[in-house]
């Protein structure tokens, strides 16, 4: 009986959310006086596997075989579930992002666990692990039927902490054959990206509907460029192609943990707020003084975006000395 957590990475590096879940196995382990073992896939970066000792990893199983450098659902899911069994683990932990959501239940079935998806919580004293549901609204107890478990952790949703800690890395071998890559990646074009990405960013500037198109982004754009942040957008605003819909916020968007989230133009529909409610310090701009994202806000400023956000932007310019 053991632990496994899987982490995946963006191009040989891992992001949070690899730090996030072995934080949050680490956690699992300790209340069961389990062991964890760490399962990484395809290329890496120099130096990218020691980073993972850090949060708790010790054992880390890495499978190298260079088809697996992106993730087709069967090859992935194969790989990890192979591990597991050869490992001995009751408990197979991975992110609830888009890798974790499309290969989570096919691991299940495989394990003939029961799946935990979206939990933010570990196991209480009943053994219940909460999940939020209605935009954050309500929380939901789900106990496991089966005494194996597949958990997705909800980004964001648990603070990582890094402990002393020295890393073993064993390279492991796993049979994959053509059929297991159901698919075959063409092509990766990279994003031009020089930011952090939106569910990492610990400064955000995001805007809505209220910037009226597209064009009008230079001002939110030179806000967050004055202050090293990452721009986001509501739903409508990826919806109509204004902006890229990685950058849409929200219950059905990315949910983010900034300490600083600045809404500009944005009504704060519950759907928004879903996935912005649990920043640190909320700066809520718009023109409507009966706009509801102000009752979510810790600072309010009623006006015309297009006369604050300039002026905004030139005083951060004039407190950096630029
Ligand atoms: C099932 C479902 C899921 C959804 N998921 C999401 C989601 O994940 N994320 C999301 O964002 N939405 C989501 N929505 C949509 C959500 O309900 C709202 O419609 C949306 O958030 C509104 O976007 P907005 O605030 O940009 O636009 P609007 O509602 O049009 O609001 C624009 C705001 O800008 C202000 N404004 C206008 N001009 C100015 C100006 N010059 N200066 C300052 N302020 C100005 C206005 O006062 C207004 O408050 C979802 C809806 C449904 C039904």
């Amino acid at each position: 009986m053991s632990v496994l957590i899987f982490v995946d990475h963006h191009n040989g590096t891992f992001k949070k959310n690899a730090f996030e879940v072995i934080t949050y196995g680490r956690q699992i382990a300790q209340k069961n006086a389990q062991e964890i073992t760490v399962v990484v896939l395809g290329k890496l970066e120099s130096g990218e596997i020691e980073k993972l000792g850090k949060y708790g990893a010790g054992k880390v199983k890495h499978v190298s075989d260079e088809r697996l450098n992106t993730m087709t659902p069967k090859s992935y899911s194969k790989a990890i579930t192979t591990i597991a069994k050869s490992c001995g683990a009751s408990t197979i932990i991975l992110s609830n992002n888009s890798i974790g959501k499309s290969i989570g239940p096919a691991i299940a079935v495989a394990m003939d666990a029961s799946l935990l998806s979206g939990v933010s919580t570990t196991q209480d004293a009943d053994a219940h692990f909460t999940k939020t549901v209605y935009s954050g609204k309500a929380s939901v107890a789900l106990k496991p039927m089966k005494s194996n478990l597949v958990i997705t952790l909800n980004p964001n949703s648990i603070i990582t902490e890094e402990i002393e800690n020295t890393v073993s890395v064993e390279d492991v071998k796993v049979e994959l054959s053509a059929t297991d890559f159901d698919y075959k990646i063409v092509e990766i074009k990279a994003e031009s990206m020089d930011h952090i990405p939106l569910p990492d960013a610990d400064l955000v500037v995001s805007a809505g509907r209220g910037l009226k198109g597209p064009e009008n982004w230079g001002i939110i754009e030179d806000l967050a460029n004055a202050i090293g942040a990452t721009t986001a957008c509501s739903r409508p605003v990826a919806d109509i192609g204004w902006r890229p819909h990685h950058e849409h916020v929200g219950q059905t968007g990315l949910t983010i943990k900034p300490s600083l989230y600045i809404a500009i133009g944005i009504s704060g529909a519950i759907q928004h707020l879903a996935g912005v409610n649990q920043s640190k310090c909320i700066v809520v701009i718009n023109k409507d003084p009966e706009a509801p994202f102000f009752k979510a806000a810790d600072y309010g400023i009623v006006g015309d975006a297009f006369e604050i956000v300039p002026k905004l932007t030139q005083a951060v310019l004039k407190l950096k000395g630029k």
